[in-house]
């Protein structure tokens, strides 16, 4: 656990006391003699950290009351490190690794002492004084932080930590705590407290954790266009809605992302779903809306927008927003009068679609992101202001961005030890002029596939493939290339 951390090669001993301040009241905050301190302290950084027992890690701090080779813990800290006063522990400085910060901690909220009981938290006021409070310090799950905020003292547990640009499946037990965190509320029942604004603070953390790492997310060499799209579609969701009416302005309703096809677009849409309102988002195909029977294509464009609206209805100002992702919406929104069905389909389902986002019945709670590889296909009146109005164009992606989608697919086989050493992944980004992030990756199956077939025996097809030998090569990258 924390041990594999330690950077001093020997730990000091250290004899518990009880903390000297009564205020102390903070679960990850102890203390020690001001001469012990730069044991503990982490050269570069403000950091004091100290682990205790095997998984327990304290920020540090000075005082004066402390005797040498003593650490104060009050009762909290000495239960979680199963402690008691005068016990001999001991203690050893923790080195953060690299991107240990955090970028999500839940807290379950379990109840409030003292002052008057308050009912209602508002989550993006409370999540700031807790960063403000608790930046640079170590939390770990399962860890109890008490928390003085207008007179009532909260107290939390630690559900979740999640640190930036790994899986939420496997999160790490501790992180630390920087200007971006995110923090999710999770009032328990018996704490009869509710929670509001959770949803703001959710668009704020977007727009602090604008530098998001989408390699990490499988997204390879568009960060320019995803900042872009930040800056164009995001800002105005990272206020208060009480802000943006100040303003006056309004939220945008519509995006277009448009360019060939494998360059990313329905990875980059997803990911903007998931990050406005953490799910998967609702993804339709142009010709599958599309119905042969009459009225019906009307009818399915209704029932893509029917949740939101419900929701709207019963919710009003709170409810979420539902991102629908439109792909081929060429199919359906092609220019008025351009189609030579003589139906007039096309007409009444793209004035349809406007209606939703921009009109008396417009809802407010959609964000609807069309894709497109052919734009100069598309009916002009859906690319006004107040439709579709951030267009941004997803291209092919440059030598750099090949680069990173290589390794992005060949990361796996990378970390499994079956990429031979002899491959030269800037040489198949500088020999793959022109191939999309989709052919990218069939270069890569492709290789694969001859690496495969070397191990398979023509003769027994039966024969257990020996795992260990299967090495992808240069020469299978080079192979799947030219086909
Ligand atoms: P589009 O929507 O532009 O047609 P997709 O997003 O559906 O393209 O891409 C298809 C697949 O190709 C993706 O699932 C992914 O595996 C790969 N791919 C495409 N672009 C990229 C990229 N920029 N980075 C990493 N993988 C990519």
């Amino acid at each position: 656990m924390a041990g594999r951390f330690f950077q001093s090669s020997s730990p000091s001993t250290m004899i518990v006391t009880n903390t000297p301040a009564a205020d102390l009241a903070l679960t990850n905050l102890a203390y020690c003699c001001p001469s012990d301190l730069r044991n503990f302290s982490v050269p570069g950084t403000k950091l004091a950290l100290a682990s205790v027992g095997d998984c327990f890690v304290l920020s540090l701090s000075p005082h004066e009351s402390i005797r040498p080779g003593h650490i104060a813990l009050n009762a909290i800290q000495r239960r979680h490190a199963r402690v008691s006063t005068g016990d001999s522990i001991s203690v050893g400085r923790f080195v953060p690794p690299d991107d240990f910060d955090l970028a999500l901690l839940t807290l379950e909220l379990e109840f409030v002492k003292k002052g008057t009981k308050s009912e209602q938290i508002d989550a993006v006021l409370l999540a700031n004084q807790l960063r403000k409070k608790f930046i640079n310090q170590v939390m770990t799950v399962g860890q109890r932080v008490s928390f003085e905020y207008h007179g009532n003292n909260y107290i939390f547990t630690v559900n979740q930590a999640a640190v930036e640009g790994q899986e939420r499946s496997n999160a790490p037990e501790r992180g630390m705590i920087s200007d971006d965190t995110y923090i999710v509320f999770e009032a328990s029942n018996a704490s009869g407290i509710k929670v509001v604004n959770q949803r703001e603070a959710a668009s704020s953390n977007i727009f602090r954790q604008k530098e998001f790492n989408l390699e990490s997310l499988g997204i390879g060499g568009l960060s320019a266009e995803f900042a872009d799209i930040f800056r164009r579609a995001f800002a105005s969701r990272v206020f208060p809605s009480h802000v943006t009416s100040k303003l006056g302005i309004k939220h945008v309703k519509g995006m277009l992302l448009y360019g060939p096809p494998g360059t990313g677009k329905t990875l980059i849409a997803r990911q903007i779903g998931k990050m406005l309102n953490g799910k998967d988002p609702k993804i339709v195909n142009g010709p599958e809306v599309l119905s042969k029977f009459v009225g019906e294509t009307e009818k399915n464009v209704r029932d893509l927008f029917a949740d939101a609206e419900q929701d709207q209805r019963t919710r009003g100002d709170e409810s979420d927003l539902h991102v629908i992702i439109f792909d081929e919406i060429d199919a359906i929104c092609k220019a008025r009068g351009s189609t030579r069905d003589g139906t007039g389909v096309h007409d009444s389902i793209v004035n349809q679609l406007l209606t939703k986002i921009d009109g008396v019945e417009s809802l407010n709670n959609v964000l609807l992101i069309g894709m497109t590889n052919r734009k100069d296909l598309l009916d002009e009146a859906l690319l006004r202001p107040g439709r579709l109005e951030v267009q941004v164009e997803i291209s092919l992606p440059d030598e750099i961005g090949r680069l990173q989608i290589f390794q992005i697919h060949t990361n796996k086989m990378k970390e499994n030890s079956f990429l031979a050493p002899d491959v030269n992944l800037p040489e198949l980004a500088a020999r793959s002029k022109n191939y999309s992030g989709a052919e990218i990756e069939g270069v890569v199956k492709s290789a694969v596939s001859y690496a495969l077939n070397r191990q398979l025996s023509l003769d027994d097809l039966t024969k257990p493939v020996d795992e260990e030998s299967i090495k992808v090569t240069m020469d299978d990258f080079l192979n799947a290339l030219q086909e």
